[in-house]
């Protein structure tokens, strides 16, 4: 029987009941606009900073030091630019990041190289962990930001940050960290972590697309992306999206709450990884085991296969997922990440995300498991080299 199984939870996620009951209210009676003095707007106000309260405590961080924004986007680029521009001003013109970056930060950083900053792009590892003698080796005194994802979205690699953290903080320079991906998968708190700064987003974790936030560590001090009125403590103009702010106030909370049950996704992760693996000969997985990776994520490359092909075929399976293939982004080239782990083009381009979630169960796994290999199979017949290989292993 046709299912629909939804294994792209690293794109998007579906609203959450729970989240639009919350953010209804906001929608309808509750209109008001914070910033305004007369009762309307002190409800709202009251409401505005309950929600901040109650997402700073999910982090482990005072209510002062959360920001909202409209995405985890804005959020990247607010803290990189940010933080290179107040580092201007002291001098200081030169930012480290990582080769496995979300475009996001990645674009940011490309965006300051051409006003003339100087940008280190630390490589990582097979496994996608950042180098951290590479940044030990670029770090100088002229560093304003060392800018590094706490989870990758792709591999699901979750890199060692408060390690990163306190090198950068040894040569005086901010730490910024990505943690679009790492919440609600696993443990995040910014004080453990030791950063300055850190990004979120609201639809990763079933809130609505449009809304983040960004934690700035109380006494940091960087530079405005949006001018405007006294919102946000003056630092983040433009009218508070209440509803969404309020939506994604209970989509932390929940996100927080579902932790335990991380658990259960990493086992269905590791049998979907184990019996794919085993099922499709010429597969490989790409990014870490175990603890290493996201609970959620399922990366592997299949040789002489498209991945776009797959992709479709899968769809009309009903089975929703993602590929780090080329034509899936506007370049010709394959997924950064895929290539900077030593992924050659090949595979890159035959490359399959599955990202799980809570909601994903054994059964949906199972329809999974019984539909990808004859999918693969099937592309693969198709495939002039892959009938050689085949020729050359019946001899
Ligand atoms: C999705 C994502 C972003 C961008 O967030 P938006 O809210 O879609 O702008 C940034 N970083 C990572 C790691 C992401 O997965």
């Amino acid at each position: 029987m046709k299912r629909f199984v939804y294994a792209d939870n690293a794109a998007t996620t579906p609203v959450s009941r729970e989240v639009v009951d919350a953010m209804m209210p906001y929608l309808t009676e509750k209109w008001g606009n914070p910033s305004s003095l007369h009762a309307k707007g002190r409800e709202a106000a009251v409401a505005l900073e309950d929600a901040r309260g109650r997402i700073a405590a999910c982090l482990g961080a005072d209510a002062k030091e959360i920001f909202f924004t409209s995405c985890g986007s804005e959020s990247d680029n607010w803290a990189i630019k940010g933080a290179a521009y107040a580092g201007r001003q002291k001098g200081k013109t030169h930012i480290i990041t990582s080769k496995i970056e979300h475009h996001a930060a990645l674009h940011a950083c490309a965006a300051l190289e051409k006003e003339g900053f100087t940008v280190t792009y630390l490589g990582v590892d097979e496994k996608g962990v950042v180098s951290v003698e590479e940044l030990k080796a670029a770090i100088t005194d002229k560093t304003a930001l060392v800018s590094v994802m706490l989870a990758n979205n792709e591999i699901g690699t979750i890199e060692p940050i408060a390690e990163i953290a306190k090198i950068a903080h040894e040569h005086g320079a901010l730490m910024f960290t990505d943690a679009v991906q790492a919440i609600g998968n696993i443990p995040v708190n910014v004080k453990e972590l030791g950063v300055d700064m850190l990004a979120l987003s609201g639809h990763k974790i079933h809130a609505p697309k449009g809304i983040g936030a960004l934690y700035v560590r109380k006494g940091v001090r960087i530079s405005n992306l949006i001018d405007g009125g006294g919102q946000e403590r003056s630092k983040r103009g433009g009218t508070e999206n209440m509803p969404y702010i309020i939506g994604l106030a209970t989509a932390m909370e929940n996100a927080i709450a579902r932790l335990p049950e991380m658990v259960k996704v990493a086992e269905i992760r590791d049998y979907l990884i184990d019996e794919i693996l085993s099922k499709v000969p010429y597969s490989t997985l790409n990014g870490p085991r175990g603890d290493a990776r996201l609970p959620g994520n399922v990366n592997i490359g299949f040789e002489f296969i498209e991945g776009e092909s797959m992709l479709l075929l899968l769809d009309f399976e009903g089975i929703a997922c993602s590929t780090g293939s080329a034509c899936s982004s506007a370049s010709l080239d394959p997924s950064h990440v895929l290539l900077s782990i030593g992924v050659p083009h090949e595979r890159a381009h035959g490359s399959l995300r599955l990202s799980i979630s809570n909601e994903t169960t054994k059964e949906d796994a199972d329809y999974i498991l019984e539909k990808l290999p004859p999918i693969i199979q099937r592309l693969r017949d198709m495939s002039p080299l892959y009938e050689e290989v085949a020729k050359k292993a019946k001899k």
